[in-house]
This record gives structure tokens, sequence and C-alpha cells, in this order.
């Protein structure tokens, strides 16, 4: 099998090798989730969650290790490398209180009894982006394993690590083997595999519009069931009634987390007229103040970017426009951007309309609240968003107007795993997370039983 470097993107030197599975191995891992499956579905409830229970709990044990492995890998903050890990183990917790409660319904009819099951569909593929390696593989696997399917993970090529040792720990908590499999590869040979393979019967994808597109093309081939998370323009709106002092310190977390490669990445910044100026003052000590340096650090709040590629991307959307101002970023080896704040001359600038997933602000004023949700709306992403205003009515009036699939007031709410997570738009297909989630991982059947004699 062919191997490839997997890079630190804080150094850009080389971390580790990792193999490069190709179809036949894909085929296999699939061959081998098709036979896991019968097995894993016939554990019982209780037992399935006791062993993923397990999971979560070695998944805890390696809390530590897990995330300073996705600081090498990945470039995040220690701090949230850690909160991603827990991440993992959470959802794993939460999802472990499923199989008890998949519960079906008894529906009244004539003549016998009327029963519906929550069958699990079989063998999930996965297909993770290099954004968030951990959270968004086990917002996958772990309501899939709970509703007793069987799963393939391709991880993103560039951060490949934590997913394969998750899925040793998994071998470790006691998970048979063919359950919770991990191929690193490309995703246009192992990843597009999972699409078209018959022996997988859902796809859940997460990473860019156009890829999500052809996946979603490809499993329509043999209806196959398809969850899409895909890209995100989101607006943070700040009305003049807001506590502007509270709005503009929380502004460059909203955009600038995870150096802005971040799918909910407030990266729209809409700013009412009357409070333009002063907000813009109150924002510059903020974003200047935010700390970018080795995300190994415990002070660190950015690290740099993903990959050469990316910082090139980026650059793409600042060289050409006006900059209001800009905090600071290492210098020397790495990927590293400094926080950068744009002023839009209109809706028409690339830097408005498109998804930079950098730590890239655009910033544009509005007049009234029904011009705020119109610019909120003008976009064909429709993932997140915040409100900043004291008024609870216009809060209510702006989160139903403004199409998104998760809005936060008053804040910039991060994703809680017992909410629902998902896009508009072509924001994406589906959700994720919460109380439902792990209805997406089964059919339902319908079963009636004659009473007659
Ligand atoms: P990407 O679409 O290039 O890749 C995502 C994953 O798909 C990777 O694992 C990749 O190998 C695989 N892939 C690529 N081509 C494929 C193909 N033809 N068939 C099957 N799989 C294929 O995106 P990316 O650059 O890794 O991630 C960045 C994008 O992801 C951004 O646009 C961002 O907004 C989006 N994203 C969305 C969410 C969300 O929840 N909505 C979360 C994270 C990232």
């Amino acid at each position: 099998m062919d191997s490839y470097d997997v890079i630190a993107p804080a150094t850009g030197a080389v971390l580790t090798t990792v193999p490069m599975n190709g179809v036949e191995e894909t085929d296999a891992a699939i061959a081998a989730a098709e036979r896991a499956f019968p097995g894993w579905r016939a554990v019982a409830p209780g037992d399935r969650a006791r062993l993923l229970r397990r999971f979560a709990a070695v998944v805890d044990a390696h809390l530590e290790e897990l995330a300073q492995l996705e600081v090498r890998n990945s470039g995040h903050t220690i701090g949230n490398a850690r909160w991603e890990a827990g991440n993992v183990r959470d959802v794993l917790d939460y999802y472990a209180g499923a199989p008890e409660r998949l519960s079906g319904r008894q529906i009244p009819v004539a003549g016998g009894l009327d029963v519906t099951f929550h069958e699990p569909l079989g063998v999930v593929g996965i297909i993770v982006p290099w954004n968030f390696p951990m959270p968004i593989a086990g917002w996958g696997f772990a309501p899939a394993l709970a509703a007793g399917n069987t799963v393939v993970l391709k991880p993103a090529e560039l951060t490949p690590l934590t997913a394969v040792r998750l899925a040793e720990l998994a071998l470790e908590a006691g998970l048979p083997e063919g359950v919770f499999t991990v191929l690193p590869g490309r995703g246009d040979v192992v990843g597009q595999r999972f699409v078209t393979h018959p022996g997988v019967r859902k796809v859940c994808f997460t990473g860019s519009t156009a890829v999500g597109k052809s996946i979603m093309a490809g499993c329509a081939e043999r209806v196959k069931r398809v969850t899409l998370e895909l890209g995100g323009k989101s607006a943070n709106i700040v009305f003049a009634d807001a506590d502007l002092e509270k709005a503009a310190a929380a502004a460059p977390g909203g955009v600038f987390d995870n150096a802005g490669q971040d799918c909910c990445a407030r990266s729209r910044l809409l700013v009412q007229d009357s409070v333009y100026d002063k907000f813009l003052e109150l924002l510059e000590p903020a974003v200047k103040a935010f700390r970018v340096e080795d995300p190994a650090l415990e002070t660190a709040q950015m690290g740099p970017l993903i990959s050469a590629a990316q910082r090139s991307r980026v650059e793409s959307y600042t060289s050409a426009a006006d900059v209001a101002f800009a905090g600071s970023a290492p210098d020397g080896d790495g990927w590293w951007f400094p926080p950068t704040v744009l002023l839009a001359r209109d809706t028409a600038d690339r830097h408005w309309r498109e998804e930079v997933f950098g730590p890239v602000v655009s910033v544009l004023r509005f007049r009234d609240e029904a011009e705020a949700v119109a610019l909120a709306n003008d976009t064909e992403y429709g993932l997140s968003g915040s409100i900043w205003t004291r008024d609870v009515g216009r809060a209510l009036r702006v989160s139903r107007g403004v199409d998104s699939g998760n809005l936060s007031v008053n804040s910039h709410s991060s994703v809680r795993y017992w909410t629902p997570f998902g896009g508009m738009k072509q924001s994406g297909l589906g959700r994720e997370l919460g109380p439902d989630a792990v209805l997406g991982f089964t059919d339902v059947k319908n079963v009636f039983i004659s009473t007659e004699e």
C-alpha cells in the first residue's frame, strides 16, 4: 500500500507517514463492515450502550494524548483540542443512551396490531474534513453505531491522526473488529468508493459545497441516504441597542476561532449605521489583543492555517481589499495569518460573498431591521449566525427571519451535542447531533400482525 507524509502546520515539518488506502483496501474494509453488521445489530441494546460508554471512558482516559496529537497535526490551540477530544467522549456518552430508547410506535388499527421498528441501515460511510477532525467524526460515528450500524470513516488527507487513534481506542474498549474502521486516503478514491459501493447504505459528508453536491448526485444513483454539512457565510448582526462592549469583545472569537477555518465562522459583520464607527473603535483593540501564537501554549487563542495552499487562498481575498485593521501573527515557519478585518464596499465584494475559511471578517453597515435580515439572507448559505440586541421582540423576529440552521442571540454559541446542528439552503441537508440524530441512521419499518382467528 502507498503511504504519504502528514505535515505539522505550525512548523511545516513532516510529522509522520500514514497509509494511503486505495479502492482495494476500501472494498475490503466495507466487506468487513458488512460481515460485522449482523452481529453488531444483534448486540442487546443494554450491551451496545455499555460498549459505547466504555468507548467514551477510553477516549476520556486518552484525552490529553488526543488533544496533543490534534495540536501537532491540525495546529489547533491546546484549549480547543482538549474541548474537541472531550466532545468525542460526550457525544459517545450521549448516544450511548440511545440503544435502549430507540422505541418504535404502536399504532391503532382494526383487526390486529401495528408496530414500527427503527432498523439500522447497514454500513455507514463518514467523510470528514480537516477543520474539526475529531468532533465531526464523532457526530457521525457515535449515533450511527448506537443505532446498530457499522461504520467506515475517511478522515481528511491532511488530518488523519486523531481518527486513526480513535479507531484503535474503539478496539481497546471492546468494540468488535469491523464495527468501526478508519481509512486514510484520498477523497476521490476512498470517499468516492463510499458513494459508489452498493454495500454502503448511507454517506455522511462534511466539507465543501462543491464536493457535497457531487456526493449527493452520486448517492442518487443508488437512492443512498445522505447527510450533508457544507459551507457557510454566517452573519453577525449588531443592532444599535446592543451591549456594544460585549458584542465587540465577542466578535473576534466568533470568527477567528480555529483560525476562521470553521463552517460556522461569523465572517460577515453587519453593524447598524448609527453605531458603526463606535463599534469599529471597540473592535480594533479586541482584534489586536487576539493571541496568535504556538498552538501548544496554554494562552494561544489562534494557531496557524492548515496548509500553505489555504494561506494563499486566504491571501487572495485580503490582498485587493480595504483592510480596516489586523492583528498579529508569528513570522517564520508554519502557515500563519493575522486576524484581519476588511471593509466591504458593497455586497458584490468577493470577500463578502465567498467563504474565505480563514481569519478574515468583512464589515458592512445596515439601516434598519428589514435591511439587516435581507443582507443576512443574501447568500446561498444558511448555516449559522448571531444577533446582538437588547430588544427581545427584535431578537425573536430576526431569529425567525434569518434563514440559518443555528442562530445565537447575544452570544456566539458553539455547537452543543444535545441540540440539533445543520444547515439551510446550500449549507446542508439533514441534521446532526441532538435527540433525533440517531433516527437518521435508521429506516422505519412498519409491521402489521393480524389478530384474526
Ligand atoms: P473538501 O470538500 O475538499 O473535503 C472534505 C472531505 O471530502 C475530505 O475528507 C476529502 O478527502 C473528501 N473528498 C474530497 N473530494 C471527494 C470526492 N470527490 N468524493 C468523496 N470525498 C471527497 O473540504 P475541506 O477542504 O476538507 O473542508 C473545508 C470545507 O468544509 C469548507 O467549505 C467548510 O465550510 C466545510 N465544512 C462544513 C462543516 C459543516 O458542518 N457544515 C464543517 C466543517 C467544514
